[in-house]
């Protein structure tokens, strides 16, 4: 039988929902600061599922996508809880912003400390209260801004559970992804919680595919995970794992009219935009250095020598690797949902 979950000071009964305010600081008017959490405590016991969003402060889809995860899950019938945190870094969410007031990256800032600058103690509060209760995490993010991301996960795929989570998220593209100091993976990994991070869409807006693709990605997890019963119906479309990702940057400054799409297979050599004056003179073309995928892409047309123009992934079998990609926008399009 399934005991009470405890959470922030808070007992949460077997079958019930619970949505709570942790008071994490005060704004300079000493309003209080809270940090919005729902918990969905199942009658048998099983995973404890943290779904974050916003450690970035203006990386919206993910706020969506929790949201969306939540309408959908039973306590009922739920395995295991899930935690859901829709805005980690509310410094930055309410001033539309990356960053913390003091401009740390909160994802630099972990596993921080009582006592240390800002970043450090909300990292602090963050793992302390929240991290430490879980043993499996699902981190949402956005492309940064002007930067719009194919969905895909990064992970550290050694570890068996974390590429059992990948591969059943059902994103197109995988990353083996090294992990950052300082990021919430890397506090998450050093305490052996399992932990995925997906990457999806662009900062500051609403985009569906991202979205439709992030629930759906999070509720094949929680089935993966034994949480919820598995859909007999659904076909999944095996991810394909990137061999290694590199920026293609711009040569020149100017107007950047770019032609590479999101998804896009590209060849070595190949024209993927051009870059020019204000009135059409010294046109540079963008090349692709290798062949691969697009996964990330500029979405502002004003560039300066340096700047990251196309996230570009390169595979084993990149034929494959665009199947993967046609045939998840095609599920998500013209399949109706099987949640
Ligand atoms: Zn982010």
């Amino acid at each position: 039988m399934q005991e009470a979950f405890h959470i922030a000071g808070t007992q949460i009964t077997p079958g019930s929902r619970r949505v709570l305010q942790l008071a994490l600081a005060q704004l300079y008017t000493q309003s209080p600061l809270t940090v919005p959490l729902e918990v969905v405590h199942g009658r048998q016991p099983g995973p404890v599922l943290l779904i974050c969003a916003a450690i970035h402060g203006d990386e919206l889809n993910g706020i969506e996508i929790v949201n969306q995860v939540l309408a959908r899950v039973n306590p009922a019938r739920l395995k295991g809880t899930l935690v859901a945190v829709p805005v980690v870094n509310v410094f930055g969410f309410i001033h539309k912003s990356r960053y913390l007031p003091d401009r740390r990256d909160l994802n630099r800032c972990f596993p921080g400390s009582e006592k240390g600058s800002l970043g450090a103690r909300v990292a602090h509060f963050f793992v302390d209260e929240i991290v430490s209760q879980c043993s499996h995490i699902v981190d949402l993010h956005t492309g940064a801004i002007h930067r719009s991301n194919l969905p895909q996960i990064r992970a550290k795929l050694d570890c068996a559970i974390t590429r059992q989570m990948a591969d059943a998220f059902g994103a197109p593209v995988v990353l083996d992804a090294s992990i950052r100091d300082g990021s919430l993976r890397a506090v998450a990994e050093s305490s052996g919680i399992p932990v995925i991070l997906y990457e999806a869409g662009e900062a500051l807006r609403f985009d569906p595919l991202a979205i439709k693709a992030g629930t759906r990605g999070v509720l094949n997890v929680m089935r993966s995970l034994g949480m919820l019963k598995p859909v007999a119906s659904q076909v999944r479309v095996p991810p394909m794992i990137a061999r290694s990702s590199t920026w293609i940057r711009a040569e020149q400054d100017g107007l950047l009219h770019l032609k590479a799409r999101l998804g896009d297979r590209v060849s070595k050599g190949q024209c993927l935009g051009t870059i020019s004056a204000p009135l059409g003179a010294d046109t540079c073309e963008v090349t692709a250095p290798k062949s691969g995928i697009v996964i990330g892409c500029l979405t502002m047309p004003l560039v300066n020598e340096g700047d990251a123009v196309c996230h570009l992934a390169s595979f084993d079998e990149v034929k494959q690797a665009e199947l993967s990609v046609e045939r998840f926008v095609d599920e998500l399009d013209i399949r109706p949902e099987v949640l």
